[in-house]
């Protein structure tokens, strides 16, 4: 599995953050990359949710 500086793995719809994909960070590296995959992920499902009201 591959992840992204986002948090995006290379499975849809796993998302990454924290030491699990940067064992040198700490509490606040691991907070702001969960914060920011937060974000990330809230983008993904609006997209879907237009795609999905967009389809035919
Ligand atoms: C001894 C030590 C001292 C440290 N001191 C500091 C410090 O002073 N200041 C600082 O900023 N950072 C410190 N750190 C680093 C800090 O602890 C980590 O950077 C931070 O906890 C990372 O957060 P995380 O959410 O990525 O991972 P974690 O806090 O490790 O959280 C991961 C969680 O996932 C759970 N988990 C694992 N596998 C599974 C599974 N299969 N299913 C469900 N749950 C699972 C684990 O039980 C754990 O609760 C220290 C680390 C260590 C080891």
């Amino acid at each position: 599995m591959t992840v992204d500086a986002t948090g995006r793995t290379s499975v849809p719809g796993v998302w990454a953050a924290g030491n699990v994909t940067n064992p040198m960070g700490q509490v606040i590296i691991a907070a702001s990359a969960g914060s920011m995959s937060a974000a990330m992920i809230n983008a993904d499902l609006i997209e879907a949710e237009i795609a999905e009201k967009l389809a035919p």
